[in-house]
C-alpha cells in the first residue's frame, strides 16, 4: 500500500492538528503555515488525491463540503468574507495530494491571485 499523506495521518490522529470542525465526512484544521490571519483547510475523510480524481460517486460528498464552508466560515468569525481555494496539480502548486479546500480570511484579499 502507498504511504499515507500527511492529511490522512491527521484524520487518523497520528499527528496533531488544530482541528476546528469535524463531522462524519470531513475535517477542518488550521494550516500550519497560515497565509492570512485565519487559514483553515477543509478536507474530506475519503482519500481523493485531487479534483481530477473525483468520480460521480463523490457528487454528494463534494456538495457536502461546499455546504459546510459557510457554516465553518461563520464559526471562524469570517463575517466580512473569505476566500476558498482548491489547488489542483503542479501548476497550481498543490503540495498535498489529498483534496482540500483552503479557507482564508481575516484580511482583505487581492485579485488576481499570484
Ligand atoms: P496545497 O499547496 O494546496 O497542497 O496546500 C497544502 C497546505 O497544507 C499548505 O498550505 C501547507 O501549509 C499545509 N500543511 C502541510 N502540512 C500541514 C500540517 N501538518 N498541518 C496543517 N497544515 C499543513
Amino acid at each position: 500500500m502507498s504511504e499515507k499523506t500527511i492529511f490522512r495521518r491527521i484524520i487518523d490522529r497520528e499527528i496533531p492538528a488544530d482541528i476546528v470542525y469535524e463531522d462524519e465526512h470531513c475535517l477542518a484544521f488550521r494550516d500550519i503555515k497560515p497565509q492570512a490571519p485565519t487559514h483553515v483547510l477543509l478536507i474530506p475523510k475519503k482519500e481523493i488525491p485531487s479534483l481530477n480524481d473525483l468520480t460521480p460517486e463523490d457528487h454528494a460528498l463534494v456538495g457536502h463540503l461546499i455546504m459546510v464552508l459557510p457554516k465553518l466560515a461563520a464559526q471562524l468569525g469570517l463575517g466580512d468574507g473569505y476566500r476558498t481555494v482548491i489547488n489542483c496539480g503542479p501548476d497550481a502548486g498543490q503540495e498535498v495530494y489529498h483534496l482540500h479546500v483552503h479557507v482564508l480570511g481575516g484580511r482583505r484579499m487581492t485579485w488576481p491571485p499570484g
